[in-house]
């Protein structure tokens, strides 16, 4: 992929930013990707990230690495280190400017006393229940509470001792006091602070029992970094006018504007942190970084480059319109990565023996193979030969169907890179299963074709004398339906039961044994693999990335 290919294209964001610096609103670009650190990160973050972050350099500005930090129950430190390592294996980089909103905890209780003095915040005694009753419908206006009359001082004194830990957990919350009668539910006196007693917060301990809502932090979060362009996704478009409430009404230094844009929502894949944190504590998956999660640690386990997944996010652009990404968009970003830079090699993956009969015992020689079919700069391997190979199994067929143009009894075939072979004879087991092949070798045929005679078929193949035995592991869709739980049944009814397969007696050429782990290759005429890290030096193990040829057209259901 060169370079000129993964720049971005223009998007309507791009060109709003372009516009601010343009008219003088804005000096520079300054946006932030804003994860809540309650699991991994996955491919619709990255969409984000490659948003965020990209915006921001291509504009010379800066992007921050905020951490939404609002609710310590389900978030941990094992996710902050997680998603800060994503973030750099994706190319991109924070500087000093890491951020969690818990820094600003501080001045956000500050702000709330701020909008208390100024009439524009209360405590409210209604209980959850209560409050849903109050709020009305999106037909129905809201009731006012019963507390939003309080006077200043009362809600102070209030507020001072919530922060005290005086009130138990849902007895009181602090909210807005902006119109129950709003069309907008979200400003019908939104709360802006919960208690939470008995939670040991990631990064404040058990500092607060007091703790600011996503709505209200995240606004002026931004204004404090002084973030210019606050991107985020489509559902908070509805929470917009509360941002600008936020913003608007403290004394912030600055007033960034919130632009939404559409989530990735891919096919076959959930994307939910829910339903993925479901997957990994339910055990359908091998963890978070398990090859057929959508998440940033399964992708690169599973061979994914940090440039393909930037790519994709390119391709699929950046729109206001919500869409299904297919799974052939992403496969072809790495496909089409891999095809340009991995090195080729020669794997079998489901090993059938050929002794070639007439090639001397003991004689051993080696031929030369390219590493890549275009690029002369990959160089090229000896591989040894010898009178034991191995093929693949379904590159033989004993009856072969119509237009099989590889090994057949009595027919011919070429080893790629090497001899065209004749098989002679098929040996089976008592099960009647071939075990083995008998072949004879033309010595003739290293590099050109047989005197008057064409062999159409070329097939991979390892000297078994020097094949390094290995696992590989070849995935599926982990779903498959197209978009899993649709039409509200159990997304995990759409399980894939086949997504992975493991192969446990798979030879390799032998330049293949010294592969480090994230190492990627073309396994000719199988697809694109990569050194898993459960790789040992004495066991290879490998995953399957993607294979040659799209076939997602083909299967969907
Ligand atoms: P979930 O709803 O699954 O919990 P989230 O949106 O709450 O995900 P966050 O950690 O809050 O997850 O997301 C951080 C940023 O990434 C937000 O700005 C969010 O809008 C963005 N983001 C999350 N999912 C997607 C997606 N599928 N496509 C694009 N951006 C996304
Ligand atoms: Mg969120």
């Amino acid at each position: 992929m060169t370079d000129a290919a993964e720049s971005p294209r223009t998007n309507f964001i791009r060109q709003i930013a372009a516009a601010d610096l343009a008219s003088g609103k804005h000096e520079r670009v300054a946006t932030r990707f804003p994860p809540e650190p309650n699991g991994y990160l996955h491919i619709g973050h990255a969409k984000s990230i490659v948003l965020n972050f990209g915006l921001a350099q291509d504009f010379g500005g800066t992007c921050n690495l905020r951490f939404d930090d609002t609710n310590p129950h389900k978030e941990n430190v094992e996710f902050v280190e997680s998603i800060k390592e994503d973030v750099r294996w994706l190319g991109f980089d924070w500087g000093d400017r890491l951020y969690f909103a818990s820094d600003y905890f501080e001045k956000l209780y500050d702000f709330a006393v701020e909008l208390i003095n100024k009439g524009l915040a209360y405590v409210c005694e209604l209980s959850a229940d209560e409050m849903r009753a109050y709020r009305g419908t999106l037909t129905e206006p809201g009731k006012d509470s019963p507390y939003r009359n309080r006077s200043v001082e009362e809600n102070l004194s209030l507020f001072t001792r919530m922060r005290a830990g005086e009130f138990p957990d849902g007895s009181r919350t602090l909210r807005a006091r902006i119109d129950m009668a709003s069309p907008n539910i979200n400003l019908r006196d939104p709360v802006l602070y919960r208690i939470k007693h008995g939670v040991v917060h990631h990064q404040t301990g058990t500092t607060w029992c007091l703790y600011p809502t996503y709505d209200y932090t995240h606004p002026i979060s931004d204004a404090l970094e002084g973030i210019t362009h606050s991107l985020c996704t489509l559902e908070f478009e509805d929470h917009r006018p509360l941002y600008d409430w936020c913003v608007g009404n403290v004394s912030v230094p600055s007033k960034p504007r919130q632009i939404e844009f559409s989530r990735l929502n891919l096919e076959y894949s959930v994307m939910s942190k829910r339903r993925l944190t479901e997957l990994v504590s339910e055990s359908h998956v091998h963890g978070w970084d398990d090859p057929r999660m959508p998440t940033i640690a399964g992708l690169r386990r599973r061979g994914y480059t940090p440039a393909s997944i930037r790519e994709f996010c390119h391709r699929i652009g950046i729109t206001k319109s919500d869409n299904l990404v297919e799974m052939a968009m992403l496969e072809s970003a790495i496909r089409d990565d891999l095809d340009a830079h991995a090195p080729r090699r020669m794997a079998v993956l489901r090993p059938l023996k050929v002794v070639l009969t007439n090639y001397p015992e003991g004689q051993a020689e080696e031929v030369e193979a390219r590493n890549h079919p275009k690029d002369e700069s990959m160089g090229a391997r000896r591989l040894p030969f010898g009178r034991e190979i191995y093929i693949d199994r379904s590159d033989f067929e004993e009856v072969p169907p119509k237009g099989f143009k590889r090994l057949v009894p009595d027919g011919e075939v070429r080893l790629r890179n090497a001899y065209v072979i004749r098989c002679d004879e098929v040996i089976k087991d008592a099960a009647g299963e071939v075990t083995e092949l008998r072949a004879s070798i033309d010595m003739d045929t290293l590099g050109k074709n047989p005197e008057g005679r064409k062999v159409k078929g070329v097939i991979h193949w390892v000297s078994a004398a020097h094949a390094v035995p290995a696992e590989v592991r070849l995935y599926d869709r982990l779903f498959q339906a197209v978009m899993p739980g649709a039409g509200g049944a159990d997304y995990r009814d759409d399980i894939n039961p086949a997504s992975l397969q493991v192969l446990t007696d798979c030879v390799l050429e032998p330049s293949l044994r010294d592969a480090a782990v994230g190492e990627r290759f073309q396994f000719e005429r199988e697809g694109y693999f990569v050194v898993d890290r459960d790789a040992t030096p004495e066991r290879p193990v490998f995953n399957l990335t993607v294979g040659l040829r799209d076939t997602w057209g083909k299967s969907k259901k």
